[in-house]
């Protein structure tokens, strides 16, 4: 037989390597940055249409090639990055490969203008399919501008393979995501058919994750910085709150390159465990710094995956740096670049002379007269608000009476001890929190919590020990039902009407509602009714087990003071003196912490 093997013609290769390499729009979009980054380039333009199915165009400022190299740069294995094997060990480049503009320019209609500061005219050359169509020289700014139009042309298979613009665009936004946060010292701006999507100005790391994913990203970030012999750590975690169901804000940058790793995702998650839900995914921004020889970026074309030598001291470390950063940030400020105009001095104020805080002792008070009249006042705290509370404390019985109350913890004595200050200062802190100090430093109490607490704990009462007031509807409402929330209705209406419901009629269809607990507005009823059935059926709130409990929770979770209300000074007070009243003070009846105590040591050793 004769012999058979033959060389593939150069655009037959091209192709195949290009199946490699670019697999949809997005990819021809990341190689595209990623040369204008490796070009030195300060700034870098991206315009697309069509989900870049139509166009996909970088503009950058960076070097420009010569007339010859602009030729050569659609050749394969053509690089200026790379000179020999060696070099694949002191990565500096993005690319080295040589493959992307051949890989290119062999599936689509490639037009290319390019210049260099040393010569006055560039170059306008235009590929499609492989084949030069022309190459001339042009008048061009110095930096180079690749325009990359009908990707997959000739092959139909790939191009009716792609997802709706829609999802190309995700997916090209995605990879953008990925360059500008790893280049936040480099201007970015992405068009998106013809207006401006993104416009990233140079800056600091934060705040271009900030400039990325919104302002509200700004209070979610914890920094982390770690340095060892084998790697260096910088950048956030985002707080273990922010966790989402959804992967997507989980980025690591080796050596400045975006890459994934599930092993070291594993690391970070791990640390957070016990945090977050099992199936909720931390947020993460870390630069991973490690020798160039260390890592292997060439075990796959599109270079996101790669092999560190020592990947279980890695893996170590991390786990260890996030742990730490997480220990760190309940004590720690987040470093806002925006004043929090909670801590501002009202306007009204700013003139006014401090008044000296006056102390005042119940002289009539009777210490061997038993406790019992201070605890009433507890109990009725939150009509009375916070000064008569602790007016009425002497410290002795104070002291009795935590003796006697064994059900109430350690750590709320200790806060309750510590409160028995006269007006202490309080402010609320980002819409969220509540902040007091105290004779051992400060609190901080998580005013939605705070609230659930106060509010489950009343509600369960009226459900057990005593009925709760009710107030009558001027006009009785009426609620269509299904036979469905009829039978759950029915199930919990004795519960229903402890806590202060009225209902005139239960039939069928209709559901009369005459009286509501007090303090729920009136025009919520419907809405609050079909939510209670609806949340009751769906049977979602762990922990609580009994029917009151359930029916208590529900209510308190809608009804609680929401993170971002404004609080007026005196409700702040009252909702820390009702905290503080509560039988359980620590944790939310979903079991997350209420406050957390900075003692004036933890101040103190901040400043040493
Ligand atoms: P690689 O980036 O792996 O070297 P490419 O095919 O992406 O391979 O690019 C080939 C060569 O073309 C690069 O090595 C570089 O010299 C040149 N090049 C590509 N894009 C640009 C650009 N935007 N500015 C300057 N030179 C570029
Ligand atoms: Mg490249």
């Amino acid at each position: 037989m004769a012999d058979i093997i033959k060389l593939l013609p150069d655009h037959v290769a091209n192709q195949i390597a290009a199946g490699e390499v670019v697999q949809r729009p997005a990819s021809v979009v990341k190689e595209l940055l990623e040369n204008a980054i490796d070009a030195g380039a300060d700034t870098i333009k991206l315009i697309v249409k069509e989900g870049g199915k139509a166009l996909i165009q970088v503009v950058d400022t960076g070097s420009g090639m010569s007339a010859t190299d602009a030729r050569l740069s659609f050749e394969r294995h053509a690089t200026s990055k790379i000179k020999s094997a060696n070099d694949l060990f002191n990565l500096q480049t993005k690319g080295f490969r040589g493959e992307a503009l051949a890989s290119i320019a062999a599936i689509a209609h490639v037009d290319m203008q390019t210049r260099i500061a040393d010569d006055e005219l560039g170059t306008h050359l235009k590929i499609e399919g492989s084949k030069v169509i022309f190459q001339e020289p042009s008048a061009t700014p110095i930096g180079t501008s690749i325009s990359v139009k009908n990707i997959f042309f000739n092959i139909p298979a790939r191009r009716n393979f792609l997802k709706s613009n829609q999802v190309e665009l995700r997916h090209i936004i995605d990879e953008f995501h990925r360059v500008v946060l790893a280049h936040p010292d480099i201007e970015f701006h992405l068009f998106n058919n013809g207006s401006e999507i993104f416009n990233l100005p140079r800056t600091t790391f934060r705040k271009r994750i900030v400039g990325v994913f919104g302002s509200k990203m700004n209070e979610r970030l914890v920094p982390l910085e770690e340095e060892t012999e084998v790697i260096t750590i910088s950048g956030f975690i985002c707080k273990p709150e922010f966790a989402k169901k959804s992967r997507g804000e989980q980025f690591f940058f080796a050596n400045g390159r975006f890459i994934k790793s599930p092993y070291l995702h594993h690391a970070v998650a791990n640390a957070f465990e016990g945090l977050i839900k099992p199936d909720s995914n931390p947020g993460y921004f870390l630069n991973l710094h490690v020798d160039p020889a260390s890592i292997d970026i060439n075990i796959h074309p599109t270079k996101t995956e790669v092999k560190f030598e020592d990947e279980n001291t890695l893996y170590a470390i991390l786990r260890s740096t996030v742990k730490h950063g997480l220990g760190q940030f309940n004590v720690l400020p987040s470093l806002d670049f925006e004043r929090d105009q909670n801590l501002d001095t009202p306007y009204s104020y700013v003139q006014k002379e401090a008044v000296f805080p006056k102390v005042s002792v119940d002289s009539s008070f009777n210490p061997f007269e038993k406790g019992e009249r201070i605890t009433q006042d507890f109990k009725k705290s939150s009509v009375k608000g916070w000064e008569t509370l602790y007016e009425s404390l002497p410290t002795e019985t104070l002291e009795g009476m935590q003796l006697e109350s064994s059900s109430v913890e350690q750590g709320a004595i200790e806060a309750m001890d510590d409160l028995r200050i006269q007006n202490p200062p309080i402010f609320q802190l980002h819409r969220k929190y509540v902040v007091t100090s105290v004779k051992s430093g400060m609190l901080v109490i998580d005013q939605n919590r705070a609230h659930q607490r106060v509010l489950f704990e009343r509600y369960l009462g009226a459900m057990t020990v005593e009925k709760g007031a009710s107030q009558q509807l001027l006009f009785p409402v009426e609620i269509e039902i299904t036979k469905n929330e009829l039978a759950t209705i029915n199930e919990i209406y004795t519960s229903l009407v402890n806590i202060g419901f009225i209902f005139e009629e239960t039939d069928s269809e209709k559901l009369v509602v005459k009286g509501v607990p007090s303090g729920i507005a009136e025009n919520n009823t419907v809405e609050l009714l079909h939510q209670i059935i609806a949340e009751y059926q769906s049977d979602e709130l762990e922990g609580l087990s009994t029917q009151a409990e359930l029916l208590a929770g529900i209510l308190c979770k809608k009804l609680a003071i929401k993170n971002g209300d404004l609080l007026q000074p005196e409700s702040q007070m009252a909702l820390v003196s009702d905290l503080f009243s509560c039988k359980e003070t620590l944790v939310s009846p979903f079991k997350k912490m209420i406050y957390i105590t900075i003692s004036r040591g933890d101040i103190e050793k901040k400043f040493m």
